[in-house]
């Protein structure tokens, strides 16, 4: 069928709307609408993955895939899973090669129509620095571009090009003015990159061609990478007289005064002001900020040829260090900005093949005609190479970001329930794909010819239907799977284990009751909580009440079961003690209906503070514990989800049984892998066991020590399981936060028992995984449980020829169990074009996909690499894409510029802040519980959430009127983007701060704290004061807007300019330089540049 029709209106199916549970949360605690918890584990814990050490960068000679070949699984998959009708063994992936003509636009356009210039794209100078090198471009913005990354505490000297001085103030307050540079057409020149961010008076700079930006950093001039110096010190920045170049770099000083002006289309700008420091407040710019840092262990000599990258230890030398203007690179504020004004007003219709969606940073619609929504599936590229040739010398990763059960905005439809009754979903006989709209239908409608692996295969009769004169079926409107992307088939009792229809999943509540949970009041506030939100368990549709059952543990060293039988007058409690061979003790009354048992959970829900008040007990068991609900769920032959609330490392004697063996010492040494790797097996088969049963795994911790983040998580990890952490949680400080958490976890809707599959057109298939699942084979990712949250990551790799006219195609099919016990499977289909140019890659690629591919690949990289190695790897590769790019893409220019393609020019800003995260370059004050949390955090992300979380959303609050109650546009996450006159909210999706200036008005501080004065405001507030004026209620509404659009509850913290808790906010200033020695963005990008002229030279 013709993709790229334009498909009528959605189609009047007779199929009811999908009942998919209840999209709307229900408001429970006020939580109503907003976005449900990410999930917090990591890749599915395979042990090492082979190869990773012999840095080939993903994509080419990486060892087998497999991260399919889980830890101790043998052939048998657990659970007789290869029981499922679903996929058949020795589904044949490489068909002939596609000869179908499936009438799909060849080459649709990546956004608007403007036809794409054709192969080569023509820099756009962006960063004329440096000597005269290449063309005249390259000097026209010198005039215009300066320097405005220095730190010195004096003016520079005058006479140097600079700017005036401007207060940070002016200079963050003017920042972004995305009015100006608003609109530009599709495909038309974008505005320099450069320009962004300037202080209003820079006109859009067009020069050329659209889709690279290049400029011209460091060293342009000279013919090889001259050395940068040593660490920039304070005061360095500007160095002396001798710093005649805004560069970072001291490449031979070039003539100033080029002719400006050459082939720009519009009038340089003015120069950009100079960020001064103020009295009273320490600049940090790049790296010249603070006191005299050490060695950076990160950027030392890992880069063949470029030894002084970077700080290095020693003194400094003498020469004087020029920089990048940082509002002359590129920005992600700008990006983020016009992709909003360009993309946000138009519904993203998915009809055409291959079209790139707007960035997750853009509100849009989505309307469905026949590729699923970008909130189902994202992807790297849009347009994939036609050989593996070119996909190894462009080096971008093949990848698709999926999130199966995604939660749509009202506006959108849950995908339709298909049912074809006794016959089930129709498949193609060889490859076992489903019926979809890229099926193509032959011989008058008896026969079609599958569009992933061409086998020819017969209709069966009761799904005949004639095909109009276009060979399309006369049907195809009124059948959701001939016209749609997305929706599910009711699974029959064949793709159901051991041939049965499940019955309704339960939940098990497993609470910790040892000293530390009683003595920190959790104990009593989990119990007093569950009594209410035990009515807001997931239900389905219109259901009046849940299906799911739930049942109750409390355990210290041994475990207490509960019968809360209906019929009892009160709860009765079953201890086991042999926690070595755990049984279930009970199995009538253990499980049971909320509503039948409401008046013996309560009593048993008053009771537990009760009973446990006095307890000394402070050791713990942890593995047993997971058994038990397990057990417990066999017995009662049902998927479900155990909610563990745990407070300490396990080391009571039992089967998972840990010790302390934290160690920072083996940080940056060959044995720091060995921090992120459980310390036992005990987890992993014990986690295959629950998989088998779907049995998922979320767990809460409240440590007060270390307890071992990186064994504790295996569980949820491989189940699908969600993991939260409460360091040191003290009820009065952090109860929101946990309970708010905890009803979005607990309302949330799960797919039970799940088994996920992609499958891929002739000449392409999934070769990795990432994400929190099992797999015990290479192809079949199965999730315990799965939730709205969760988010796979597949890489593809070429296995043959593709072919430009056909495309590519991907259909992810999961099989699970909904909330109401119904066994459903939900297929989403993507059609992805193919180039025989690797500009049409390069055209079509989606960098925030790309990230969050790069850090899932990372993140696994240090369960069996040094975390250097990791980081050079990464470096590399993306390094590799940008010299492909300019090797094969950009039109010739001089080695002096950085020519970045246009879609990827937010790859360096992006990668250096996933190269400085905590799991790959800690500080000190991260614990290394800190960073197994994150690691897992972030394996399970979507791309939204990857994309907040390694670039922060810095908000100015007091720049805009405040009757102006829209979100105020973000600002770069940089020091010298802040102004002491004013209140900024930061937050990635897991932290949020208000970051007071010492110079604020007295008026706003008392709007704002209720107090009389900045001294009097309290450091480290979670809590700001009700008030009654207008700006109260507009920062306390932006907060609550904030948390409602992120997974999780971010707790908020009041912090003051020069205070001390100043430097943990200044951890997610990402484009400084950081204190654990990562790269600021203008330093990195500098090295970037230095690493792609290596490899083109
Ligand atoms: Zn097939």
């Amino acid at each position: 069928m013709n993709v790229n029709q334009s498909a009528p209106p959605l189609p009047p199916y007779g199929q009811p709307q999908s009942v998919y549970p209840g999209y709307h949360q229900s408001s429970y605690g006020g939580q109503s609408g907003s976005m449900v918890p990410p999930v917090p584990y990591g890749t599915s814990y395979n042990g090492p993955v082979p190869g990773y050490q012999q840095t080939p960068p993903p994509g080419v000679s990486r060892a087998p895939p497999s991260s399919g070949a889980p830890p101790a699984s043998t052939a048998q998959a657990p659970g007789g899973q290869a029981a499922y009708g679903q996929f058949g063994q020795g589904d044949v992936q490489n068909g002939p090669s596609s000869t179908v003509q499936m009438q799909r636009h060849p080459g649709s356009q990546p956004f608007g129509s403007a036809p794409l210039v054709p192969v080569v794209s023509q820099p756009t100078v962006l960063q004329p620095y440096g000597p005269p090198p290449t063309s005249t471009q390259v000097t026209a913005q010198l005039a215009g571009m300066q320097i405005s990354g220095a730190a010195a505490p004096a003016p520079p000297p005058g006479g140097l090009g600079y700017g005036p001085p401007t207060s940070l103030a002016s200079a963050s307050g003017s920042f972004p003015n995305s009015g100006l540079y608003g609109s530009y057409p599709q495909g038309q020149a974008p505005p320099l990159s450069l320009a962004q961010g300037h202080p209003g008076a820079q006109p859009p700079q067009r020069f050329t061609p659209p889709q690279a930006s290049s400029f011209t950093p460091p060293a342009s001039g000279g013919p090889r990478m001259p050395s940068v110096t040593g660490p920039l010190l304070p005061g360095q920045g500007f160095g002396g007289p001798s710093v005649s170049q805004p560069n970072h770099v001291s490449s031979p000083p070039p003539p100033q005064a080029l002719p400006p002006g050459t082939q720009m289309t519009g009038p340089p700008g003015p120069p950009p002001p100079m960020h001064s420091s103020q009295p009273g407040y320490q600049l940090q710019q790049n790296g010249s900020f603070g006191p005299v840092r050490g060695p950076q262990p990160n950027y030392g000599s890992p880069y063949p040829g470029a030894p002084t990258f970077g700080s290095q230890p020693g003194p400094p030398q003498p020469l004087p260090p020029k920089r990048l203007d940082p509002d002359a690179i590129p920005s992600p504020i700008q990006v983020i900005e016009d992709d909003r004004n360009n993309r946000g007003s138009e519904p993203f219709v998915t009809g055409v093949r291959g079209q790139v969606p707007p960035l997750v940073t853009t509100n849009f619609l989505v309307k469905d005609q026949g590729n699923a929504s970008p909130r189902y599936i994202r992807c790297t590229s849009y347009n994939i190479p036609c050989t593996s040739d070119m996909a190894k010398q462009a080096q971008v990763p093949l990848a698709a970001v999926i999130k199966p059960l995604a939660r749509l905005p009202p506006e959108e439809a849950s995908p339709y329930v298909v049912d074809h009754g006794e016959s089930g979903p129709l498949r193609c006989n060889r490859c076992k794909a489903y019926m979809c709209s890229f099926m193509q239908f032959i011989e008058g409608g008896r026969r079609f010819q599958c569009c992933f692996c061409s086998c020819i295969n017969d209709v069966p009769p009761q799904y005949f239907q004639h095909l109009d004169h276009t060979g399309k079926r006369v049907d195809a409107y009124e059948r959701p799977e001939l016209s749609l992307g997305s929706y599910e088939f009711l699974a029959t009792v064949d793709y159901c284990k051991n041939n049965k229809f499940p019955s309704p999943p339960a939940f098990i509540f497993m609470i910790d009751v040892s000293y530390n949970a009683i003595r920190s009041g959790l104990v009593r506030l989990l119990c007093e909580e569950l009594k209410s939100l035990l009515d807001f368990l997931p239900r389905e549709g219109g259901a009046e009440e849940s299906a799911i059952r739930v049942g109750f543990v409390t355990y210290n060293k041994v475990l207490h079961f509960y019968n809360v039988k209906s019929s009892l007058a009160q709860p009765q409690m079953m201890v086991v003690s042999d926690v070595a061979d755990m049984f279930v003790p009970l199995l009538d009354g253990f499980l049971v209906n909320v509503n039948e048992s409401r008046t013996v959970i309560t009593s048993l829900l008053d009771q537990i503070p009760e009973m446990f008040a006095d307890t000394r007990e402070t050791e713990t068991v942890f593995a047993p514990v997971i058994q038990a609900g397990m057990e417990a769920l066999k017995a009662a032959e049902c998927a479900g989800k155990l909610f563990l609330f745990h407070t300490s490392l396990p080391i009571a004697e039992a089967p998972g049984k840990l010790k302390n063996r934290d160690d920072r010492k083996l940080i940056n040494t060959d044995k720091e892998k060995t921090l992120f790797q459980p310390q036992t097996g005990a987890y992993q088969s014990l986690a295959k066991q629950c998989v088998a049963q779907g049995c998922c795994v979320d767990l809460f911790l409240f440590p007060n020590q270390y307890v071992d983040v990186a064994t504790l998580s295996v569980v949820p990890q491989l189940t699908g399981g969600s993991v939260y952490k409460y360091a040191c949680f003290q009820v009065e400080n952090d109860q929101e936060r946990f309970l708010s958490d905890l009803r979005r976890d607990v309302q949330k809707v799960v797919g039970f028992d799940a088994v996920m599959r992609v499958r891929t057109s002739t000449g392409i298939r999934a070769v990795d995984f990432f994400g929190a699942f099992f797999m015990s084979n290479t192809t079949d990712v199965e999730l315990a449980g799965l939730d709205v949250d969760k988010t796979v990551t597949v890489e593809f790799k070429h296995d043959d020829r593709l072919n430009e006219e056909s495309g590519a195609l991907l259909q992810c099919a999961l099989l699970y169990t909904s909330c109401a016990g119904q066994r459903r499977l939900r297929i989403h289909n993507l059609a992805l074009n193919c180039c025989t140019q690797l500009a049409d890659l390069y055209r079509n690629c989606e960098t925030d996909t790309l990230i969050n591919y790069m850090a899932k690949f990372a993140y696994r990289g240090v369960l069996s690499s040094p975390v250097k190695t990791v980081r050079d790897t990464l470096i590399t590769q993306c390094a590799q894409i940008l010299a492909c790019y300019r090797k094969n893409c950009a039109s010739p220019s001089s080695a002096g510029q950085l020519i970045l393609p246009e879609c990827m020019k937010l790859l360096p800003v992006y990668l250096n802040c996933v190269l400085k995260s905590d799991v790959l370059q800690p500080g000190a004050e991260v614990t290394t519980d800190d960073r197994a949390y994150v690691r897992q955090l972030v394996t399970s992300m979507d791309v939204a959430e990857t994309n907040v979380f390694f670039y922060p959303r810095l908000l100015p609050l007091t720049k805009s009127p405040i009757e102006n109650t829209t979100e105020p546009p973000a600002v770069r996450a940089s020091e010298e983007r802040l102004s002491n006159g004013d209140i900024y909210l930061l937050e990635n999706g897991l932290n949020l701060f208000l970051w007071v200036g010492a110079s604020v008005q007295q008026g706003v501080v008392q709007s704002l704290f209720s107090v009389s004065s900045f001294s009097h405001i309290t450091s480290g507030l979670s809590v700001l004061p009700v008030l009654d004026n207008p700006l109260s209620k507009k920062v306390r509404g932006l907060i609550d807007s904030l948390r409602a659009q992120r997974s999780r509850y971010m707790k908020l913290i009041v912090v003051k300019q020069e205070d001390k808790l100043e430097t943990l906010f200044k951890h997610f200033l990402v484009e400084d330089k950081s204190l654990s020695g990562g790269a600021s963005y203008v330093d990195f990008l500098c090295h970037m540049h230095k690493e792609i002229r290596q490899l083109l030279s």
